[in-house]
């Protein structure tokens, strides 16, 4: 779906306030630090700039923001884990604005990371990055999906098919989804006015995901170390425009 205009300048302005849960969050990252509170600091964040939450309550999730820990890939719930050094923790954020929605991750250290975790943190970011360039107009949808995998392969790693990108606006989740892989054909033709929020969930190990009993958290099959990242992007004459940027 096109977007408007005056559609896109709402977005605009969800993503900006997501940008700022992204650096309220990660400024509060240290060893000794819960994750329910990131969530609170997220909140806070919402509360300032007027904007409700996408998280919350969708399907039942009880927070504002998703963490993810180590192994944990994403839909962490927000609770008492602490955050401890060497962690890596992805960090999810979504916000509306006048019915408007905004949706971007982010994985961080938490105090020294090993080579390995930052190295995983790196080539994950950048394959969110060769995905968003792929977003031009007349360009087709899965090439998005194919140069993530090129890149997140290259380096010898896992790209989780179970969870994708997905087309965002009036509802968080639109059709159609962005896969972080080539699906075998070509998808939809771009056009300047759609918008998708591209997010690569990327494993040290294999694909393989596992969904724990609390019916939200997903983590690696083989318990390997896995990243995400993600931005809310659209598709603009002048090529891709990222709204979730500070
Ligand atoms: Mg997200
Ligand atoms: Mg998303």
């Amino acid at each position: 779906m096109r977007r408007s205009a005056d559609e896109l300048n709402k977005m605009r302005k969800a993503g900006k306030v997501v940008a700022e849960m992204h650096e309220a969050t990660r400024a509060a990252l240290r060893p000794g630090v819960t994750t329910m509170e990131l969530n609170n600091i997220a909140a806070a964040v919402l509360e300032r700039r007027n904007a409700r939450s996408n998280f919350l309550n969708y399907n039942g999730f009880p927070a504002v923001i998703c963490t993810s820990p180590n192994d944990m890939i994403v839909h962490g719930i927000p609770g008492d884990y602490v955050l401890q050094e060497g962690d890596i923790i992805s960090v999810d954020c979504g916000a509306i604005i006048e019915g408007y929605h905004g949706d971007a991750a982010y994985t961080a250290g938490v105090g020294e990371v090993s080579k390995e975790a930052q190295r995983l943190m790196d080539v994950t970011e950048r394959s969110l990055w060769a995905g968003i360039e792929q977003l031009v107009k007349g360009n087709r949808l899965h090439e998005v999906g194919r140069a993530v995998q090129q890149v997140a392969e290259a380096a010898g790693y896992g790209v989780v098919r179970e969870y994708v990108g997905h087309a965002i606006g009036t509802a968080m989740h639109e059709s159609p989804q962005v896969p972080n892989y080539w699906p075998g054909s070509p998808g939809p033709t771009l056009k300047e006015g759609m918008v998708f929020a591209v997010e690569p969930m990327i494993n040290i190990g294999g694909p393989e995901t596992f969904q724990l009993e609390d019916g939200w958290s997903v983590v690696t099959a083989d318990q390997s170390l896995s990243a995400h990242f993600e931005h809310t992007i659209a598709v603009t004459d002048n090529g891709p425009e990222v709204f979730t940027l500070p």
